[in-house]
Protein backbone atom coordinates (compact mmCIF):
# COMPACT_ATOMS: atom_id res chain seq x y z
CA UNK A 1 0.00 0.00 0.00
CA UNK A 2 1.24 3.32 -0.60
CA UNK A 3 -0.15 6.45 1.43
CA UNK A 4 0.44 10.12 0.35
CA UNK A 5 -0.01 12.80 2.89
CA UNK A 6 -1.28 16.33 0.77
CA UNK A 7 -1.24 18.94 2.93
CA UNK A 8 -1.95 22.36 1.31
CA UNK A 9 -2.11 23.89 4.78
CA UNK A 10 0.25 23.64 8.28
CA UNK A 11 0.03 20.91 10.42
CA UNK A 12 2.04 18.95 13.18
CA UNK A 13 -0.09 16.42 15.19
CA UNK A 14 -2.08 15.64 11.84
CA UNK A 15 0.23 14.82 9.79
CA UNK A 16 2.54 12.88 11.74
CA UNK A 17 -0.25 10.84 13.32
CA UNK A 18 -1.15 9.96 9.72
CA UNK A 19 2.24 9.30 8.86
CA UNK A 20 2.67 7.15 11.87
CA UNK A 21 -0.69 5.14 11.43
CA UNK A 22 0.29 4.37 8.17
CA UNK A 23 3.98 3.08 8.67
CA UNK A 24 2.90 0.85 11.90
CA UNK A 25 0.46 -0.90 8.94
CA UNK A 26 3.29 -1.60 7.22
CA UNK A 27 2.51 1.01 3.98
CA UNK A 28 5.11 2.95 1.90
CA UNK A 29 4.37 6.78 3.27
CA UNK A 30 5.18 9.59 1.09
CA UNK A 31 4.78 13.62 2.73
CA UNK A 32 4.04 16.47 0.65
CA UNK A 33 3.76 19.80 1.69
CA UNK A 34 2.73 22.47 -0.21
CA UNK A 35 5.69 24.40 0.04
CA UNK A 36 8.08 22.23 -2.20
CA UNK A 37 4.69 20.96 -4.70
CA UNK A 38 4.10 21.65 -7.70
CA UNK A 39 1.32 24.54 -6.76
CA UNK A 40 3.77 26.67 -6.06
CA UNK A 41 4.61 26.52 -9.70
CA UNK A 42 0.83 27.28 -10.65
CA UNK A 43 -0.40 23.91 -10.64
CA UNK A 44 -4.10 22.88 -9.85
CA UNK A 45 -5.71 21.08 -7.41
CA UNK A 46 -6.55 18.72 -9.66
CA UNK A 47 -3.78 18.43 -12.07
CA UNK A 48 -1.85 17.71 -8.93
CA UNK A 49 -4.27 14.97 -8.00
CA UNK A 50 -4.50 13.59 -11.41
CA UNK A 51 -0.41 13.46 -10.97
CA UNK A 52 -0.46 11.27 -8.03
CA UNK A 53 -3.23 9.10 -9.03
CA UNK A 54 -1.17 8.00 -12.67
CA UNK A 55 1.80 6.95 -9.51
CA UNK A 56 -1.39 4.43 -8.32
CA UNK A 57 -0.58 5.69 -4.52
CA UNK A 58 -3.83 3.54 -2.94
CA UNK A 59 -4.25 6.51 0.30
CA UNK A 60 -4.48 9.98 -0.20
CA UNK A 61 -4.63 12.05 2.87
CA UNK A 62 -5.69 15.69 2.21
CA UNK A 63 -5.72 18.91 4.36
CA UNK A 64 -6.81 21.89 2.17
CA UNK A 65 -7.81 25.46 3.20
CA UNK A 66 -11.03 24.98 0.62
CA UNK A 67 -14.10 23.66 2.33
CA UNK A 68 -15.12 20.88 -0.14
CA UNK A 69 -11.44 19.98 -1.50
CA UNK A 70 -11.15 16.21 -0.42
CA UNK A 71 -14.53 15.60 -1.70
CA UNK A 72 -14.15 17.29 -5.17
CA UNK A 73 -10.62 15.19 -5.19
CA UNK A 74 -12.55 12.00 -4.20
CA UNK A 75 -14.63 11.63 -7.24
CA UNK A 76 -11.56 12.93 -9.41
CA UNK A 77 -9.06 9.80 -8.36
CA UNK A 78 -8.84 6.46 -7.85
CA UNK A 79 -7.14 6.05 -4.36
CA UNK A 80 -9.15 6.38 -1.55
CA UNK A 81 -9.57 10.02 -0.30
CA UNK A 82 -9.24 11.13 3.55
CA UNK A 83 -9.90 14.27 4.89
CA UNK A 84 -7.59 15.49 7.31
CA UNK A 85 -9.28 19.10 7.65
CA UNK A 86 -10.89 21.26 5.03
CA UNK A 87 -11.26 24.94 5.65
CA UNK A 88 -14.20 25.28 8.45
CA UNK A 89 -15.93 22.37 7.17
CA UNK A 90 -15.04 18.68 8.55
CA UNK A 91 -12.34 16.81 10.20
CA UNK A 92 -13.37 13.59 10.76
CA UNK A 93 -10.72 11.69 12.03
CA UNK A 94 -10.14 14.38 15.11
CA UNK A 95 -13.92 13.62 15.85
CA UNK A 96 -13.47 9.86 15.66
CA UNK A 97 -10.46 10.03 18.15
CA UNK A 98 -12.38 12.33 20.24
CA UNK A 99 -15.44 10.13 20.38
CA UNK A 100 -12.50 7.31 21.37
CA UNK A 101 -10.91 9.17 23.84
CA UNK A 102 -14.69 9.87 25.41
CA UNK A 103 -15.83 6.06 25.34
CA UNK A 104 -12.53 5.12 27.25
CA UNK A 105 -12.85 7.13 30.24
CA UNK A 106 -16.95 7.11 30.75
CA UNK A 107 -18.21 3.63 28.94
CA UNK A 108 -20.23 5.28 26.11
CA UNK A 109 -21.51 8.16 24.70
CA UNK A 110 -25.31 8.23 24.92
CA UNK A 111 -26.86 10.87 27.34
CA UNK A 112 -23.83 12.44 28.02
CA UNK A 113 -23.53 15.99 28.46
CA UNK A 114 -20.67 17.25 25.68
CA UNK A 115 -19.85 21.66 25.74
CA UNK A 116 -17.75 22.48 22.93
CA UNK A 117 -16.84 25.69 23.21
CA UNK A 118 -14.61 28.73 22.06
CA UNK A 119 -14.07 29.71 18.43
CA UNK A 120 -17.12 27.55 16.81
CA UNK A 121 -17.21 29.67 13.43
CA UNK A 122 -13.81 29.00 12.39
CA UNK A 123 -13.47 24.95 13.50
CA UNK A 124 -13.78 22.06 11.51
CA UNK A 125 -13.20 20.00 15.09
CA UNK A 126 -16.54 22.06 15.93
CA UNK A 127 -18.63 20.49 12.99
CA UNK A 128 -17.39 16.78 13.00
CA UNK A 129 -18.11 16.65 16.67
CA UNK A 130 -21.59 17.87 16.46
CA UNK A 131 -22.52 15.23 13.74
CA UNK A 132 -20.65 12.18 15.13
CA UNK A 133 -21.81 12.90 19.29
CA UNK A 134 -25.64 14.42 18.06
CA UNK A 135 -25.49 10.63 15.92
CA UNK A 136 -24.49 8.98 19.26
CA UNK A 137 -27.11 10.49 21.31
CA UNK A 138 -25.36 13.04 23.32
CA UNK A 139 -26.54 16.78 24.51
CA UNK A 140 -24.18 18.93 22.42
CA UNK A 141 -23.43 22.43 23.82
CA UNK A 142 -21.60 25.41 22.23
CA UNK A 143 -20.53 27.63 24.08
CA UNK A 144 -18.75 30.73 22.82
CA UNK A 145 -19.60 34.89 22.33
CA UNK A 146 -22.18 35.96 19.58
CA UNK A 147 -19.35 36.67 16.97
CA UNK A 148 -17.70 33.50 17.26
CA UNK A 149 -21.29 31.34 17.00
CA UNK A 150 -22.81 31.24 13.06
CA UNK A 151 -26.45 31.54 12.96
CA UNK A 152 -28.46 28.96 12.70
CA UNK A 153 -25.49 26.30 13.90
CA UNK A 154 -28.59 24.72 16.28
CA UNK A 155 -29.95 23.14 12.92
CA UNK A 156 -26.79 20.82 13.33
CA UNK A 157 -28.54 19.02 16.77
CA UNK A 158 -26.81 21.59 19.47
CA UNK A 159 -27.78 24.02 22.05
CA UNK A 160 -26.18 27.47 21.82
CA UNK A 161 -24.75 29.34 25.46
CA UNK A 162 -23.12 32.30 25.23
CA UNK A 163 -22.08 31.97 29.38
CA UNK A 164 -19.99 29.37 30.25
CA UNK A 165 -21.20 29.09 33.54
CA UNK A 166 -24.71 28.05 31.98
CA UNK A 167 -23.21 25.84 29.38
CA UNK A 168 -20.89 24.19 31.54
CA UNK A 169 -23.29 23.33 34.32
CA UNK A 170 -23.28 19.86 34.30
CA UNK A 171 -21.55 18.87 31.67
CA UNK A 172 -19.50 15.61 31.04
CA UNK A 173 -17.09 16.79 28.68
CA UNK A 174 -15.83 20.32 28.08
CA UNK A 175 -14.05 20.31 24.47
CA UNK A 176 -12.12 23.45 24.35
CA UNK A 177 -11.26 24.73 20.56
CA UNK A 178 -8.34 27.91 19.74
CA UNK A 179 -8.89 31.25 18.90
CA UNK A 180 -8.20 30.44 14.95
CA UNK A 181 -6.95 34.18 14.78
CA UNK A 182 -5.49 33.47 11.39
CA UNK A 183 -8.77 32.68 9.89
CA UNK A 184 -10.28 35.69 11.15
CA UNK A 185 -11.30 38.41 8.81
CA UNK A 186 -12.27 41.14 11.15
CA UNK A 187 -11.79 41.76 14.97
CA UNK A 188 -14.24 39.20 16.34
CA UNK A 189 -12.83 39.65 19.73
CA UNK A 190 -12.39 42.53 21.64
CA UNK A 191 -8.67 41.37 23.40
CA UNK A 192 -7.09 38.35 24.16
CA UNK A 193 -7.56 39.15 27.94
CA UNK A 194 -11.24 40.27 27.72
CA UNK A 195 -11.31 36.89 25.78
CA UNK A 196 -9.51 34.97 28.65
CA UNK A 197 -11.95 36.50 31.36
CA UNK A 198 -15.21 35.39 29.76
CA UNK A 199 -14.39 32.24 27.64
CA UNK A 200 -10.99 30.69 28.94
CA UNK A 201 -11.24 27.48 30.40
CA UNK A 202 -10.13 27.89 34.60
CA UNK A 203 -10.58 26.38 37.56
CA UNK A 204 -12.99 28.43 38.58
CA UNK A 205 -15.16 28.29 35.08
CA UNK A 206 -15.08 24.06 35.40
CA UNK A 207 -16.38 24.11 38.83
CA UNK A 208 -19.88 24.52 37.04
CA UNK A 209 -19.12 20.90 35.41
CA UNK A 210 -19.54 17.71 36.79
CA UNK A 211 -16.96 16.82 38.96
CA UNK A 212 -15.62 14.26 36.77
CA UNK A 213 -15.90 16.10 33.56
CA UNK A 214 -12.88 15.53 31.08
CA UNK A 215 -11.17 18.35 29.50
CA UNK A 216 -10.60 18.03 26.22
CA UNK A 217 -8.82 19.65 23.19
CA UNK A 218 -7.76 18.81 19.58
CA UNK A 219 -4.50 21.27 19.75
CA UNK A 220 -2.63 23.60 18.88
CA UNK A 221 -3.41 24.93 22.20
CA UNK A 222 -3.07 28.63 22.92
CA UNK A 223 -1.95 28.55 26.72
CA UNK A 224 -3.82 31.76 28.67
CA UNK A 225 -5.94 32.36 26.05
CA UNK A 226 -8.47 29.64 25.88
CA UNK A 227 -7.31 27.22 28.58
CA UNK A 228 -5.14 27.89 31.53
CA UNK A 229 -1.73 26.03 32.29
CA UNK A 230 -3.09 24.39 35.22
CA UNK A 231 -6.03 22.74 33.64
CA UNK A 232 -4.51 21.86 30.65
CA UNK A 233 -1.77 19.99 32.11
CA UNK A 234 -3.98 18.29 35.71
CA UNK A 235 -3.77 14.71 35.01
CA UNK A 236 -6.68 14.42 36.97
CA UNK A 237 -9.12 16.23 34.84
CA UNK A 238 -7.41 16.41 31.13
CA UNK A 239 -7.15 14.00 28.28
CA UNK A 240 -5.78 16.20 26.02
CA UNK A 241 -2.37 13.94 25.69
CA UNK A 242 -4.29 10.86 25.55
CA UNK A 243 -6.75 12.60 21.98
CA UNK A 244 -3.37 12.88 20.20
CA UNK A 245 -2.48 8.98 21.37
CA UNK A 246 -5.96 7.54 19.95
CA UNK A 247 -5.64 9.85 16.94
CA UNK A 248 -2.85 7.12 15.59
CA UNK A 249 -5.05 4.81 16.49
CA UNK A 250 -8.43 6.12 14.90
CA UNK A 251 -6.18 6.35 11.94
CA UNK A 252 -4.88 2.99 11.85
CA UNK A 253 -8.37 1.73 11.89
CA UNK A 254 -9.64 4.21 8.80
CA UNK A 255 -6.17 3.09 6.83
CA UNK A 256 -6.65 -0.11 7.10
CA UNK A 257 -10.93 -0.62 7.07
CA UNK A 258 -10.08 1.59 3.49
CA UNK A 259 -6.86 -0.66 2.82
CA UNK A 260 -8.75 -3.93 3.74
CA UNK A 261 -12.23 -2.42 0.68
CA UNK A 262 -9.84 -1.66 -2.08
CA UNK A 263 -7.65 -5.32 -1.72
CA UNK A 264 -11.63 -6.67 -1.59
CA UNK A 265 -12.64 -4.86 -4.57
CA UNK A 266 -9.20 -5.65 -6.54
CA UNK A 267 -9.42 -9.53 -5.71
CA UNK A 268 -13.14 -9.46 -6.48
CA UNK A 269 -12.36 -7.76 -9.97
N1 LIG B 1 -5.75 21.04 14.62
C1 LIG B 1 -7.15 21.34 14.45
C2 LIG B 1 -7.47 21.63 12.99
O1 LIG B 1 -6.64 21.45 12.15
C3 LIG B 1 -7.63 22.42 15.35
C4 LIG B 1 -6.93 23.76 15.24
O2 LIG B 1 -6.15 24.00 14.32
O3 LIG B 1 -7.21 24.59 16.09
O4 LIG B 1 -8.58 22.00 12.69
Amino acid sequence: MTLINLFFEDSTRTRTSFELAGKRLGADVINMSVSQSSVNKGETLLDTAATLNAMRCDLLVVRHALSGAPHLLAQKVDAAVINAGDGLHEHPTQALLDALTIRRHKGGLAGLVVAICGDIAHSRVARSNIHLLAAFGCDVRLIGPPTLIPAGIERLGARVFHDMREGLAGADVVMMLRLQRERMTANLVPSVREYFHFYGLDAAKLAHAKPDALVMHPGPMNRGVEIDSAIADDPERSVIREQVEMGVAVRMAVLDTLARARQGGRNSA
